[in-house]
């Protein structure tokens, strides 16, 4: 699968986009267009349940693109039914880069009181010690996903409904999830106790919608209604509506901040905030924070554009498109020599020389995983005869890896864990090098006076190295957390 991003290899990436519908007429429609809107959140592969009272369940599941498989009519009409769920997926914890197709959601399980189907993003941070101890008591395992543990859990549940059943297997687990779920009947919406990742509800005609971010709603002009909240289950059906549980013991939530500056799409809506402002404003306090000297604000297209805009505004320095992306860069080219291998970043960028020629130029980009795409953009800026270059990063610097649901390199191979700023500074070869502070990026999501030191608002884990649930897979497997202070 090609990467979808020009920098796929040098960004942290979200693994999982899910959707639902219920209460329309051919509802795999639907959640096609969802999924497809959900496309940037997992690019890998895809799939699609749908139940129909004559036809039963029936599931499709494909590697690649929503808009390669999902649009063929004699598939679709292999998904009839008024409800439907489906998943788009990057990769799980268990099969990096080794997907099997048996790996790719919705999952389906078949109960004594009817089948149930269930997508999940996120990523359960005790997985293995469960998988451990189901396999010792009998269950047999299809995947490698740790999502198929609450399928075996559900099959181990005494209690008599569906829905139950989900409540007592998500008890059970730890880590980040949002779930989508489905019956012959009802449409099942959860949010992990602290929300890390998102989830929100939409209507549409006589039906109702879940979907990762709003702008899966906006695809099949659905309307917003509102988020789930942190712990809720919803049980959704035509001719009831909503019906809203809370299986968790109440926690403060701690919603995946990084939503925010990277993996939402900037069309989104967050927690009544628009993510393209937001992103805007990160780039307003970047510029308040870390202000230089300079002629012209670039962005690293596509993602670092709003905090570019918000730089630029804020600073007063002229913004410009001083490096223009290929749009046409969906697949890679066969690469006939070394010379063209070497390339890499050129194919999929190209700098706009007559904007940057003897400009001491201000490049906004999002973040800094490994640097290796930040040195090349560097070198092109340079090569086309920009005076000075100076990174501003519209996040704190990535000094950990994430656990709930996003791949991140190795702590080792993290820029940020091993070199403080000024040495990130002098290997990438840069004139400066600022990234907003972690206080900033509170107040551009709306906390006015900042981060709480003593009770953070978010899961900032990856900048912060405070993981709000230990994940104890990791730490089993030899992990270091972070020293208490
Ligand atoms: S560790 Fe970072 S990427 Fe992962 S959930 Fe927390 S804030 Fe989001």
């Amino acid at each position: 699968m090609p990467p979808a991003h020009p920098f796929d290899d040098d960004k942290l990436k979200e693994e999982c986009g899910i959707f639902g519908v219920v209460g329309v007429t051919d509802a795999a429609n639907f959640v096609a267009l969802g999924l497809h809107a959900l496309q940037h959140r997992g690019q890998e592969a895809g799939g699609i349940v749908s139940y129909h009272p004559d036809h039963g369940f029936n599931s499709a599941r494909r590697f690649g693109y929503v808009r390669d498989n999902f649009t063929s009519q004699k598939l679709m009409e292999t998904l009839p039914g008024e409800l439907a769920i489906g998943h788009v997926r990057y990769s799980t914890a268990g099969s990096k880069g080794q997907t099997q197709i048996r790996d790719v959601q919705p999952f389906f399980g078949e109960f004594s009181m009817g089948g149930a189907a269930i997508a999940h993003n996120g990523n359960i941070t005790n997985a293995e010690a469960l998988r451990r101890e189901l396999i010792e008591r009998g269950s047999i395992f299809q995947s490698s996903s740790d999502s198929e543990c609450i399928i075996h859990l559900m099959a181990r549940s005494l209690q008599r409904n569906i829905p139950e059943r989900m409540e007592d297997a998500l008890r059970r687990v730890e880590g980040a999830f949002s779930v989508v779920a489905m019956t012959r009947t009802k449409l099942i919406g959860v949010r992990d106790p602290l929300g890390v990742r998102p989830l929100v509800l939409g209507k549409i005609g006589d039906g109702w919608v879940l979907s990762s971010e709003t702008c899966g709603l906006d695809i099949i002009g659905a309307d917003y209604v509102r988020e789930i909240e942190p712990g809720e289950m919803v049980v959704i059906t035509a001719e009831h509506g909503v019906e809203s549980i809370r299986p968790f013991r109440p926690q403060k939530s701690r919603f995946c901040i990084f939503e925010h500056v990277y993996f939402s799409r900037p069309d989104s809506i967050i927690g009544d905030r628009s993510v393209y402002e937001t992103r805007r404003q990160i780039g307003v306090e970047l510029a308040r924070e870390t202000p230089i000297e300079a002629d012209l604000v670039c962005p690293v297209p596509d993602s670092g554009t709003p905090a570019a805009i918000g730089y630029a505004h804020e600073s007063g320095i002229p913004y410009g498109m001083g490096i223009i992306r290929n749009q046409y860069m969906g697949r890679t080219f066969i690469e006939p020599t070394e010379q063209i291998r070497n390339m890499g970043v050129r194919l999929k960028l190209n700098v706009n020389r007559a904007l940057i020629k003897g400009k001491r130029v201000v490049l906004v980009d999002d973040s800094v995983v490994r640097g290796t795409t930040s040195r090349k953009i560097k070198e092109m800026i340079l090569d086309a005869g920009a005076a000075e270059v100076h990174f501003r990063i519209a996040s704190p610097p990535t000094a950990w890896p994430c656990f709930y649901g996003v791949d991140t390199p190795q702590r080792e191979k993290l820029l940020a864990a091993t070199m403080s700023e000024d040495e990130m500074r002098d290997h990438l070869g840069v004139d400066s090098l600022k990234f907003i502070s972690l206080d900033g990026l509170y107040r551009a999501v709306g906390e006015a006076s900042g981060r709480d030191a003593k009770s953070p608002q978010y899961c900032d884990a990856c900048f912060s190295g405070e993981y709000p649930v230990k994940p104890s897979d990791m730490v089993e497997k030899g992990f270091q957390m972070k020293a208490a202070e």
